[in-house]
Parts: structure tokens; sequence; C-alpha cells
């Protein structure tokens, strides 16, 4: 019996959150869910966007499954996200990206990982402005790097290549202009490349990587990177493969470790139940791995690839005539469970 933490999230995040868990639970692996708040549901509810009973369940069950957060734009509270990913450390974002058969994508044989720094770089939360007799004349964001947050994601990327079978680490950086901090960054990775003899070690400028995704992504392995690069290709990436209705995102910290969907709390299709549940569901599988369940990671990510590439049971976002429901979607998907 696994406890885990169990935040439903706001806009579509209890729809496909109650259809991710009778996935999950479809399995026969056993869990404990601790349901708690975040996000809006939690203002809502009268609550801090990150309510301490919240903190507090993480901090017991080290592992928490999570559905997407609204962050509103420009005032309001401070991303849940990032406050969650400082908070407890979690200092490597992991973002597959395996080509879907069935969806719509010029490509069949991509299959990658993304691994961002999660806690540093321009996400440090240090901005101001410079005002000059009441004008604002200038606004400042501040970029932190630090040696052990690089060492701590880079290591991991290498750790990760090896574990999985991995053949290259591909460093993405701006060394050329960002001198001291993604300079640092590309500095430390040489470093440890090292230790890693057997995996190949190479690295890329941002702007050439973001192209070459685009023409030819194949030629990528493993890709770890600083924050905002990291933020950005990997949405790209999920762009590769068929979209952010697919693809997740695990959290990994020394302790903790969070999952949760690529995308957002979509308020456009909330309450309508045709919210796919599948990046949710790989998300599912990231934690499977991660509690050490792989056989069942796996089943799980066969029966949400087969349901896809088949194309009947799936939600109108990969198949515009469709009519199948969130709940349809997911009761697929337990039908095809081996
Ligand atoms: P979004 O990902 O919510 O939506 C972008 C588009 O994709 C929309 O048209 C939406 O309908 C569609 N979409 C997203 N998920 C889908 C799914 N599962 N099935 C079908 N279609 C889907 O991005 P946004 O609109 O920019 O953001 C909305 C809110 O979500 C914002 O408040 C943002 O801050 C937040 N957000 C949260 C997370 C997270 O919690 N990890 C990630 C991204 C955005």
């Amino acid at each position: 019996m696994y406890s885990v933490t169990l935040i439903p999230g706001d806009g579509i995040g209890p729809e496909i959150m109650d259809a991710a868990v009778k996935v999950l639970e479809a399995t026969g692996v056993s869990f404990k869910w601790e349901r708690c708040l975040a996000g809006m549901s939690a203002v809502e509810a009268g609550l801090p966007p990150l309510p301490e009973a919240t903190i507090a369940s993480i901090s017991r069950t080290r592992v928490a499954y999570k559905g997407p957060l609204t962050t509103p734009v420009g005032g309001g509270y401070r991303s849940v996200n990032v406050t969650l990913r400082r908070h407890f450390r979690l200092y490597a974002n992991v973002r597959p990206a395996k080509s879907f058969e069935g969806t719509r994508t010029p490509f069949h044989d991509v299959d990658l990982v993304i691994i961002r720094e999660n806690t540093e770089g321009l996400y440090s939360g240090i901005e101001h402005t410079i005002d000059v007799e009441g004008q604002v004349v200038a606004a400042e964001s501040v970029a932190i790097i630090t040696r052990v947050g690089s060492e701590n994601v880079i290591r991991y990327a290498f750790e990760y290549a090896r574990k999985n079978g991995r053949r290259r680490v591909t460093l993405v950086h701006k060394a050329n202009i960002l001198k001291t901090t993604t300079g640092m960054f590309l500095a430390i990775g040489r470093e440890l490349a090292r230790e890693y003899p057997e995996i190949e070690f190479n690295d890329c400028i941002i702007d050439a990587c973001a192209m070459r995704l685009v023409m030819n992504p194949q030629q990528f392995d493993v890709i770890v990177t600083t924050n905002l690069f990291g933020d950005i290709l990997s949405d790209l990436t999920a762009g590769l493969v068929g979209g952010l209705g697919i693809t997740s995102g695990a959290n990994i910290g020394h302790e903790e470790a969070v999952f949760e969907a690529v995308h957002g709390s979509a308020p456009d299709i909330a309450g309508k139940h045709v919210a796919n549940p599948a990046a949710l569901i790989m998300a599912g599988v990231q934690m499977l791995e991660y509690l050490g369940e792989g056989d069942t990671a796996r089943q799980v990510e066969r029966a949400v690839r087969a349901v896809v590439k088949e194309g009947e049971f799936v939600t109108p976002d990969l198949r515009a005539d469709s009519r199948c429901s969130t709940m349809q979607m997911a009761q697929a998907i337990i039908d095809h469970l081996e």
C-alpha cells in the first residue's frame, strides 16, 4: 500500500484526476490517497493557495500526484507549482517525449527525455522595478545558478541515462552570451561527464537546439538544461510527439517527488468532461516507476498507447469529431490493461 498525497487541482483537474485514479486503482496496486487542496480551489475554500495541511501531507507521504493548478496572470498569488518545487527542492523536472502513434505529428520515432533544472535560473522569484520620480523605468529579474543546484540536476541526468539504457546526454545552454550563469552550468556538465565514460556527452546552444529539435528530433536522447530553457523546450517536444493532452512530468527531489500532467487547468473546457486524461495517467506511469512498480507502469503505458493508436475512445483534442468523454477514455484504457 502506497500513501500518496492527491491534489485534484483546478479547472479540468478534478475530472481528469477521477479518471486517472480509476485507472491506477484498476492495476491492482494499492494506494492510500491523502486528498489535499492547492491553488484556486484552496483559495475558494478560504485557505492560502498552498495550505499547511498540503505541505504536511507531502512531507509525510513523500509522493504527490497533482492535477493542474491555476496561476493568476500578473497579480494574485505566486505560482503554487513553483512554490512546491522550491519548498521541497524538487530539483529535476523529468519530461519524456516519445511519439504516440495515432496523434497528428510529422514524427513517429521520437524518443527523448528533457531533464530541466527546476528551482533556480530566472525562476528564482527575485524581480524588481527601478523607479525614477515615481515612474517605472526598468524591470529586472535575477537568474541564479548555483553549483549545488547544477550538480544535482546534471548528475540526475547522467544517472537517469545509465539506469534507463540511454546513450547520450546533451547539455543545452547559452554560454556564448550568458557566460557566467549558463557558462557555469556547462562547465559543471563537462566535469561530471568524466565520471560517466560510457555515456556520450555533448552540448548545444539553446537556439540551435530548438531548430534541431524541429528538424531532426531523433538525434536527441537525454537533454539536460536550465529552468527557463527546459520549460520552453519541453512544451516544444510535447508538440513533437502529439501535444499537451498526452505528456507528463515528474518533479524529483532528494526526498520527495510530485507527478503531474504537463498541461494547465484548461479553463476553456473545464466542467465539460471532455478533457484528455492521458497526460495525467502518463504521470501516474512515472509515479509507478518511481515507486518501484515498473512492470505495472509499462502495462499502463501500453494500454494508453493502444487506446490512442486505435483512436476510437479518445477525447476530442485527439480526434475532432469524437464524442468520447474523459471517463469513457479512462474506461477504454482500463479495458486494455493486460
Ligand atoms: P492549458 O494547458 O491549460 O490549455 C492550453 C490549451 O490546451 C487549451 O485550449 C486547453 O483546452 C487545451 N488542453 C490542455 N489540457 C488539455 C487536456 N487534458 N485535454 C484536452 N485539451 C487540453 O494552458 P493555459 O490556458 O495557458 O493555462 C491555464 C491555467 O493553467 C493557467 O492558470 C496556468 O497558469 C495553469 N497551468 C498550470 C500548470 C500546472 O499546474 N502544471 C501547467 C501549465 C499551466
